[in-house]
């Protein structure tokens, strides 16, 4: 089994979180803990509201509707947001307005029991910055988001809705 080991990159020692840092190679990893059976990541701008940051934006289209019907589905979601602070206090009031509840933000509960990575562990990423993530133009005149329509398809193949 291939290891990771920092020997063939150059990368600056600051960067690397601590377990990379004081064990270069790993053995064996502890079995993944159960998660919940379906979970989404969730990016914010761009993605649930349209790109106004450091405000939050007018709602996406068609999103409210699909999110509450995957929660309505048992789906767990992940805000997977840049926003920090404030900020991200802005967008946490924005599901609460909604009445979609947050299963965590930024963070995989079940996953720090066999990770350090900061990446957050999910099956699905929705985000407007992903290659291939089917986007519309915006309304507000500015960069292009989410389209919820083609999102709900692709949900429905993967059994999700
Ligand atoms: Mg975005």
């Amino acid at each position: 089994m291939p290891c990771f080991t920092t020997d063939n990159f150059n990368i600056d020692e600051r960067f690397l979180p601590r377990r990379v840092k004081e064990s270069p190679k790993v053995e064996s990893l502890p079995e993944i803990p159960k998660q919940p059976e379906k979970w989404i990541a969730l990016d914010f701008d761009g993605t649930v509201v349209t790109h106004e940051f450091p405000d939050v934006g007018k709602d996406v289209p068609y999103c409210v509707e699909v999110l509450k019907r995957l929660e309505a589905n048992g789906v767990k979601i992940i805000l997977w947001t840049m926003r920090s602070e404030g900020y991200l206090v802005d967008a946490l009031d924005w599901f609460r307005s909604k009445n979609i509840e947050l299963w965590a933000v930024n963070d995989n509960p079940a996953q720090v029991a066999w990770t350090n990575s900061r990446k957050v562990y999910a099956p699905i990423y929705i985000d407007d910055a992903a290659l291939g993530c089917p986007l519309k133009e915006s309304y507000s005149g500015g960069r292009p988001m989410v389209d919820w329509w083609s999102i709900e398809k692709l949900l429905q193949e993967k059994n999700y809705l």
